[in-house]
């Protein structure tokens, strides 16, 4: 692959101040060496939000972001931040702090705080709420002036929370057509008013049955995949598989549409392996390599000071043993 636009990327969940240095040396002693390019930082409501204190969950302030993007930029890393939108606002009957201060704006303001998967898996905020975006953007852009960044990543996987029978907006409404109309308006702000580049994930634009991942997770069983129908082909989708599956037919259905898109593994190495070698495949037989430039190893363990200096170390077991192979296969691969 040509190595200037050859993407290695890595992403993880952030929002601690008291972690910044070790981040930072994660960066410079484990990510550089290994020429990962992209850094994909999930702040959601970890930021210190300044128009909005009452929202911080963590305790990342712009200072902070400056200095990550500072160290980044210096690393030749494209730094793009991650705020969970529409979905996953809480987990289970839990609402985040959007949702605790904002009430209006639950698509399910009925299902108790306590409620637990398998009744009820996450909170969602209601697409159709007029005021639910003006909110969403002004967050989204303390987070864009704080990092500088040139892209942005909105989330937006596993949304199952969508026209609930009981929301005054959205009953009776297509899931797709929701999930479509919440996509484009954050790609309004985000591609058409900033000129960034939109990352979002890919799983519920694409059918489950279709694709033959045959789970909820990591694709569609509740109507939302027709939204891929409507939505721009701008929009850079990262399509995350974890697990070994015997084909990784969505990225050839996202390069059909136009999309670029790039798979997403977690720390499993024979899985990441395969999904790597039949993206690349799969580009080249549709001469659309550009629009596959690589891949995005996640992570999902909890980052604390710890885990960071295991990774510096190398004193790794387990799930993170795994992830750091897997780190050394794909950039291997993608060198
Ligand atoms: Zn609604």
């Amino acid at each position: 692959m040509d190595n200037e636009t050859t993407l290695r990327a890595f992403h993880l969940r952030f929002g601690s101040q008291e972690l910044v240095d070790s981040l930072l040396t994660f960066i410079e002693q484990v990510l550089v060496p290994r020429r990962v390019n992209l850094l994909l930082l999930e702040c959601n409501t970890s930021f210190q939000f300044e128009v909005y204190p009452e929202l911080s969950e963590g305790t990342l302030n712009k200072y902070d972001a400056k200095e990550i993007a500072r160290i980044c930029k210096r690393n030749g890393i494209r730094l793009i931040p991650l705020f969970q939108c529409l979905g996953h606002q809480g987990w289970g009957g839990g609402r985040n702090s959007i949702l605790k201060h904002y009430p209006q704006f639950d698509e399910t303001p009925h299902i108790p705080t306590d409620a637990n998967w398998p009744d009820f898996f996450a909170p969602s905020w209601c697409p159709n709420h007029p005021e639910v975006n003006h909110l969403a953007f002004e967050l989204i852009d303390e987070l864009i002036e704080a990092f500088a960044c040139d892209g942005f990543h909105v989330g937006m996987d596993e949304v199952i929370e969508l026209a609930d029978n009981q929301c005054p907006r959205c009953h009776g409404h297509d899931r797709a057509d929701l999930f479509a109309k919440a996509v484009t308006d954050m790609r309004s702000h985000i591609v058409e008013k900033h000129g960034l580049e939109m990352f979002m994930w890919g799983d519920r634009l694409i059918s489950s049955e279709e694709t033959g991942y045959h789970n909820m997770w990591e694709s569609d069983t509740f109507g939302t995949y027709k939204a891929i129908e409507q939505i721009p082909t701008d929009i850079t989708i990262m399509d995350w598989h974890y697990d070994r599956h015997s084909s990784y037919p969505s990225i050839k259905i996202f390069l059909e549409k136009g999309f670029k898109v790039i798979p997403a593994c977690w720390f499993k190495t024979d899985a990441a392996v395969a999904f790597l070698g039949e993206s690349l495949q799969t580009a080249k037989e549709l001469n659309a390599q550009k629009r596959m430039p690589g891949m995005l190893v996640t992570s999902w363990n909890g980052w604390n000071k710890q885990a960071f200096e295991q990774f510096i170390t190398d004193q790794l077991d387990g799930e993170l043993k795994e992830l750091k192979e897997t780190l050394d296969q794909v950039t291997g691969i993608l060198k």
